[in-house]
Parts: C-alpha cells; sequence; structure tokens
C-alpha cells in the first residue's frame, strides 16, 4: 500500500508496532501463566459469569460457547455473553478472570453506563469509517488524488480513533467491576487476586497499544495534510 513507501509513516507507525508487540508478549506471558494455575474454588469461566450475573439480576443474560482463543465478548444487541472454550471450561485463575470481565460489560449495560452507552452507539459509525478509510486511501493514491483525498481520511479516521479512545476506559471499567464481584462473592480467594489483576492488566494493555496506535496513524495524515 501506498503509505508503506512513505518513511514518514514509518516514523509514526514504529512505536505503536513496538507498543502493540510488547503488550501482545504481556497478555500472552500473563495469560499463559495463570491459565496453568487452578482456582481454589474449582468453579469453570462459565459457572463464574453465570455466578455474577444471577447475583445482579442478570438470569436471562445467557452464558454460550464459541470457537477461537481469546475470542470472548459480550453481545450487547443480543445481550448474551459469549466465551471462548477454553475459558468457558477452564478452571483456572485466567478463566475465572476473563469471564469476570466480560460479565463486567453485561453489568455496564444494566447499569447504563455512559460509556458503555456511546461506544455501542459508535460500534455501526466506526464500521462505516473503517471501511469508507479503506476505499478512500485506496482511491486517493490509485488516482493521484491524496490532497482531495487525505482531509476526508483524516475525518474518518478521527472516527476510528475516537471509537478507540472511549473503547478504553470501558474496558478498565469492565475490569474493575470483574474484580469487585469476584471478591464480593468469594469466586476467588485473597492469594489469586494478583493472579486476576496480572491477566486483565495485561489484556487493557493491548487496547491502550490500539489506541496509541491509532493516535499516531491520525497525527501522520495531519502531518502529511499539513506539508503539502
Ligand atoms: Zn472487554
Amino acid at each position: 500500500m501506498y503509505n508503506l513507501f512513505d518513511p514518514l509513516y514509518w516514523l509514526f507507525a514504529i512505536p505503536g508496532l513496538l507498543l502493540g508487540i510488547w503488550a501482545q508478549i504481556k497478555l500472552s506471558s500473563a495469560y499463559g501463566k495463570y491459565s496453568q494455575v487452578p482456582v481454589e474454588s474449582g468453579m469453570t469461566g462459565a459457572e463464574a459469569a453465570r455466578e455474577i450475573l444471577d447475583r445482579a439480576g442478570l438470569n436471562n443474560v445467557p452464558v454460550g460457547e464459541i470457537p477461537g482463543h481469546l475470542t470472548d465478548h459480550y453481545d450487547p444487541t443480543k445481550r448474551a455473553l459469549f466465551l471462548s472454550s477454553d475459558i468457558f471450561h477452564g478452571r483456572t485463575v485466567a478463566a475465572v478472570g476473563v469471564a469476570a470481565h466480560e460479565s463486567g460489560h453485561a453489568l455496564q449495560h444494566q447499569a447504563a453506563y455512559g460509556l458503555f452507552k456511546v461506544r455501542m452507539a459508535l460500534v455501526p459509525v466506526t464500521q462505516f469509517a473503517s471501511t469508507a478509510y479503506m476505499g478512500i486511501l485506496l482511491l486517493g493514491a490509485f488516482l493521484h488524488l491524496m490532497k482531495i483525498a487525505l482531509p476526508i481520511i483524516i475525518a474518518l479516521f478521527a472516527v476510528i480513533t475516537l471509537f478507540q479512545l472511549v473503547t478504553l476506559p470501558v474496558e478498565y471499567d469492565a475490569s474493575r467491576r470483574a474484580k469487585e464481584q469476584l471478591f464480593r462473592l468469594g469466586l476467588v480467594h485473597e492469594q489469586e487476586r494478583a493472579g486476576v489483576s496480572k491477566v486483565l492488566d495485561a489484556a487493557a494493555l493491548t487496547y491502550v497499544a490500539a489506541l496509541v496506535s491509532s493516535l499516531l496513524t491520525l497525527l501522520y495524515y495531519i502531518a502529511r495534510n499539513s506539508r503539502r
């Protein structure tokens, strides 16, 4: 792609790429370690999620199993929790931690947490912006119309960056709610707290990396636009 031949692009892209790789390594190592540590309660991720949801009165939110690795998510449109097989069946500190985090998103939805609603509203807008961004970037490069394309690219990429900016506090808040419930309901014991925190903090770091990477790419387009 045309950006890839611009040295200025790499100047902006490399810090984000390095941070992303570092975050992935930290997550793999934290997850690798704590997915080997059995949780004392003997609960599976699915059971822990069920308990957190039921105790919050969310008996109508189902907990389903989905394929893949770390594909776990809460779907606000279906009002359902989806856990990957490792997390669903896992009786480990990592499995219970991740399952509780996803339950945290359901709790945000129930509490009508402001930023969660903003993030939900931004999903379709961001999907459109991502597709349009790629299209305009390709078109601008092919037709040598970057002068016209750049301001549009900046506007579209600003939407993508805004989405990641809103995602970050939503993720931290879900982890905070997760830990609160795990400890309050006694699903993890005192000595397991640090492990849960390490897994969830490492997962949150990947969102920090994604945001930094997006911000730098946005700055790159702004620098290009003002340079011409
Ligand atoms: Zn999350």
